[in-house]
């Protein structure tokens, strides 16, 4: 078989310096490494070799260029302009200085020149929905929307909320909104002029009604003219600002519960003209996403337009949530891959004890167990978009598949991404703990991927509701043994794989069992573990990378078998160096036999 695209890509990345270069450097030089201005795509050469797996080839090398220019901005410019807006919050104005009551939301010059790069330059929000963007004549597949993402959430998480949102609604509203009202609102969603764009938002939890959405208590009424009006009070606003938000409410007269609740599009201005009858009563005081606006909003009244039937408003929604879900998990993925850039920067060019930090034994286990957690949800990240596409052309089996992995990745992922930061800030010392850097900023956004969205329990619950009422398993397992049967690997391995799926799948049906809920946690995570360790032996043997199929290993050896705290672990890993380095690996290490 001739050699895979991505064998052929190599970068030159500045490898770390050795000791005696950094010892004489002046004092403070060589005491703080500074990755400020790195290229974030080049620092990271995997990500073109798997760039190249998963994008059709031509669009590919169309976008190389984008590749390249935002992992620069995401090492230099934007995360200067990340950290700016950060430390500058909104501001909720009520009145204009000409006494009208219209409010606004005032956002830092520095917030609004990342909305030009994120909307405008690479049109995140629109890419997915129509052609023209960074010159590309057609609509971009999913692959493409979050490799751009995952290097954009490198500098910047709290924008892409409003990303993910607008884009989120504009698919939702495509799908399943009266096509008058596509016509109406598509055009300016997908805008990258910043004067015409329409950003989106979703208006769904209330004091008493967060994780339990069959509890929401917005009212719909309908006026004689049969226009419908909103009364109620939600709770958590992001993107509080938005031009549009999908909003979840009870017509009155309808069912209890769930079946009770429709889905409206809820626009800024009303159909006079005038600011729409709601109210900003406050913006959040956030730990993380400083930047973006998340508020309190009463709906007093206000116009909104339904969408699809007034009986399915929470499937229908469930379809942004989803969406969003994925986006998250994708975000997940990027700020894992900027903690451990920057934790591997720092262990090359940092000297303690007469020796660079990465050659410490205690440093490489730390950092190795930050780069198993950062490549899985890669992995992931590619599977599901993979599966999105497929099923967004009407493939049912895909569709089954994204239902069970979008969970996943959003449970999963987001869990490790607050261990990871949090470990990334420690390997860069007393120093990851001061707000100049971006671990403090990282670290704070990370936390919240678990809880917005569905928290951990909630989405862990979704994982075994797509077991068992949308019976997704078959079709994951289908997927893995496929992979299984493709990958390189001795037949010793394969085993121990198969193995490993096996048990994850037999959990997951024990979970589906009446008393199976307490176990819906760690099913799910195995369910994470095998099929992202297959993903990466997959990979592996695509783009010829022995240092995937290690962490294939090591997800296996160390995320899904149980550890005998006191028993020593095993002293002897000697292929922890070439793990680490920046050099490809030559070949999986012989001594490491999986068991
Ligand atoms: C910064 C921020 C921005 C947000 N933006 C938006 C937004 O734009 N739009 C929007 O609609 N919402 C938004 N949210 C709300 C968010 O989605 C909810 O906070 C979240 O879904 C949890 O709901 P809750 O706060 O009501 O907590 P609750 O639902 O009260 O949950 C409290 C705890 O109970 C647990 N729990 C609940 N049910 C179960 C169960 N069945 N089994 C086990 N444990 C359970 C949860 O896991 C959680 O730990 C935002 C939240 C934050 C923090």
């Amino acid at each position: 078989m001739p050699p895979h695209p991505a064998e052929n890509i190599h970068f030159t990345v500045s490898p770390g310096l050795p000791v005696s270069k950094l010892e004489s450097l002046p004092t403070a030089a060589a005491a703080i490494p500074d990755n400020r201005g790195a290229n974030l795509y080049r620092a990271d050469p995997d990500y073109a070799r798997l760039l190249a797996l998963y994008l059709p080839e031509k669009l590919f090398t169309h976008l190389g260029p984008h590749f390249d220019r935002l992992g620069q901005l995401a090492g230099g410019r934007l995360d200067e302009l990340a950290s700016t807006a950060d430390k500058n919050p909104p501001e909720l104005v009520h009145r204009t200085r000409t006494g009208l009551d219209q409010q606004h939301v005032e956002k830092h010059p520095a917030y609004v020149e990342m909305e030009r790069m994120a909307f405008g330059d690479y049109g995140l929000a629109a890419l997915s929905h129509r052609g023209g963007v960074l010159g590309w004549p057609e609509p971009m597949p999913p692959a493409a929307k979050y490799a751009l993402t995952y290097l954009f959430v490198q500098a910047e998480f709290g924008l892409c909320c409003p990303v993910s949102m607008t884009d989120s609604l504009t698919r939702t509203l495509r799908k399943f909104g009266a096509p008058e009202l596509v016509a109406r609102y598509v055009p300016a969603l997908t805008s990258q002029d910043l004067d015409q764009l329409f950003q989106g938002a979703m208006f769904m939890t209330e004091q008493g009604a967060g994780s339990d959405v069959g509890a929401t208590a917005t009212r719909a009424t309908r006026d004689a003219d049969g226009t419908w009006r909103l009364h109620g009070d939600k709770w958590f606003c992001s993107n509080a600002g938005a031009e549009l938000a999908m909003v979840l409410a009870r017509p009155d007269g309808g069912p209890e519960g769930l079946r009770g609740v429709a889905l409206f599009l809820l626009p800024k201005t009303g159909s006079d003209g005038m600011p729409n009858r709601y109210r900003i009563v406050r913006l959040k005081d956030k730990l993380g996403t400083r930047d973006m606006a998340s508020g309190e909003i009463k709906l007093e009244g206000a116009e909104a337009f339904p969408v699809g039937a007034l009986d399915r408003g929470f499937t229908q929604m469930a379809d942004m949530i989803n969406n969003s879900r994925l986006s998250n998990g994708v975000r997940a993925a990027g700020m894992m891959r900027r903690a451990l850039t920057e934790a591997l920067f720092i262990a090359r060019n940092r000297v303690a004890f007469g020796k660079r930090l990465i050659d410490l034994p205690l440093m490489q286990r730390q950092l190795a167990k930050m780069m198993v957690a950062t490549e899985q949800a890669r992995s992931m990240m590619f599977q599901t978009a993979a599966a999105l596409e497929a099923s967004d052309k009407g493939d049912a089996e895909a569709y089954r598949l994204l239902r069970i992995l979008t969970p996943l990745i959003k449970f999963r992922a987001c869990r490790d991404a607050r261990k990871v930061t949090g470990d990334a800030m420690e390997v860069r010392g007393g120093g990851g703990y001061i707000e100049e850097w971006s671990d403090a900023r990282l670290l704070r956004d990370a936390h919240l991927g678990s809880i917005w969205e569905g928290t951990s329990n909630i989405v862990a619950l979704d994982v075994r509701r797509a077991v068992g009422r949308e019976d997704a398993l078959p079709a994951l397992e289908k997927m893995l043994r496929e992979k299984l049967a493709q990958s390189k690997m001795a037949d010793k391995a394969r085993a121990t794989f198969t193995q490993a799926l096996d048990r994850a799948c037999a959990l997951a049906r024990e979970a589906q069992k009446a008393e199976g809920e307490p176990i819906a946690r760690q099913s799910a995570t195995a369910l994470y573990h095998v099929t992202s360790a297959i993903g990466l032996a997959w990979e592996a043997g695509r783009i010829g990378s022995p240092r995937r199929l290690l962490l294939a290993q090591l997800v296996l050896k160390h995320r899904l078998s149980a550890r005998d705290p006191l028993a020593a672990d095993a002293a002897d890993a000697p292929w922890l160096p070439e793990l680490l380095s920046e050099q490809p690996m030559n070949a999986a290490p012989d001594s490491f036999a999986l068991s």
